[in-house]
């Protein structure tokens, strides 16, 4: 999953306002921040074969460390005592701010098992879950689009604006994401080396997590 996972960010800033949007986007994308890396690395491995289904040319052959449900939760966690005994330390709700962080981290396996082919395993080795939905571009197109917009639609609700780029910009930035997807699964040529893959990818998610960091200081 791509954008999709962005939905669970915006949903967690409504409910914790504690929390920055723009490591909110960090926190759910994080593991697939690792993967691409990890793979140059050589820790974990990714196949290219054209074709593999309609949305990816490459599987994902061994990535316990980042795709586990095991190595999800650990990051979790991680993430959680991070913002407990450090990022968060001085607030009242240091608490709900590190629990929902780690539940962003962790909320990534759960999104990703929708759309990936059965690779994402429970520690390493079999079993390995996912449904699939990659094999059909057009529904993984929808679900990610759809799902972003429910995560928005409860952002907005559970927000203010504090000035007329806070409306907005949310909204702009959202049908941008959808765009930039739209293009990457029906126009762009599809990536055929892994460095090019991992930069454009990096690229990506730190954008969109600039930009909801930037969006997110126009509403409170
Ligand atoms: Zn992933």
């Amino acid at each position: 999953m791509f954008i999709g996972h962005y939905a669970v960010a915006f949903a967690l800033k409504g409910k914790e306002k504690g929390t920055s949007l723009g490591m909110l986007f960090i926190a759910t994308q994080f593991v697939d921040i690792l993967f691409f890396p990890f793979v140059l690395l050589g820790i974990e491995k990714l196949k290219l074969i054209k074709g593999f289904t309609q949305v990816n040319n490459y599987s994902m052959d061994f990535y316990p460390f980042t795709h586990s449900l095991l190595g999800v939760a650990l990051w979790a966690l991680l993430f959680f005592f991070l913002y407990f005994y450090k990022f968060a330390k001085n607030k009242t709700a240091k608490k709900s701010i590190a629990i929902v962080m780690a539940l962003a981290v962790l909320s990534h396996w759960f999104a990703d098992l929708l759309m990936h082919t059965p690779d994402l395993p429970l520690i390493t080795g079999e079993p390995k879950y996912g449904f699939g939905m990659w094999k059909n571009k057009f529904l993984s197109f929808l679900t990610e689009a759809v799902l972003l917009f429910y995560g928005l639609v409860y952002y907005l609700n559970n927000t203010k604006s504090v000035s007329k780029v806070g409306k907005y910009a949310s909204s702009f930035f959202v049908i941008f994401m959808l765009v930039v997807s739209y293009l990457d699964l029906y126009v762009l040529p599809k990536d055929d080396n892994v460095t090019t893959l991992t930069i454009t990818a990096l690229f990506a998610y730190f954008l969109f997590a600039g930009i909801a960091h930037y969006i997110d200081k126009k509403r409170i």
